[in-house]
């Protein structure tokens, strides 16, 4: 079994999609770890996007990211780390494939509602910052 670090960013917990697209990851099988809405600064935004500190795109994203209560979750099940991916769809919310959370319920590169690890050893690193006590 694996564990994955997701968060349902600003945007979703705004539009009130919190429960469908949890909904979504428990109807597949994945288990609740942890779950806590959170708003967060500067600081956790920088460390958790710490790969894209020098991209183009992370100021507006630092900025979307810190605008508002998030939820952040750890999902347990098989191979949940590429499963949440499947889930959530592509990056971009337009082109990303309907049945999919972006694909389904965003028409945004930016706000694209979830978040999920990309590898094992990301979702350790990420597991890290967001519930250093598990
Ligand atoms: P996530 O890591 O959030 O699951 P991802 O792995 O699909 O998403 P990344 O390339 O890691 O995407 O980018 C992280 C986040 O930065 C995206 O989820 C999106 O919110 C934002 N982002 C990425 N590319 C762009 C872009 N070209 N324009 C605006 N925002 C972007």
């Amino acid at each position: 079994t694996q564990r994955t670090l997701v968060l349902l960013k600003p945007d979703a917990v705004r539009r009130g999609l919190v429960g469908e697209i949890l909904a979504r990851y428990e109807a597949k099988g994945l288990t609740f770890v942890a779950l806590e809405q959170r708003t967060i600064g500067t600081d956790v935004a920088d460390r958790h996007y710490a790969e894209h500190l020098e991209k183009a795109f992370y100021p507006p994203l630092r900025e979307f990211v810190t605008s508002g209560p998030l939820v952040a979750v750890v999902l347990e099940g098989d191979e949940a780390v590429e499963v949440v991916r499947a889930i959530n769809g592509a990056t971009d919310g337009r082109v990303a494939a309907p049945g999919t959370i972006r694909g389904d319920l965003s028409l945004s590169n930016r706000e694209n509602l979830v978040h999920g690890s990309d590898s094992p050893e990301s979702a350790a690193r990420e597991i890290g910052i967001w519930f250093p006590d598990l």
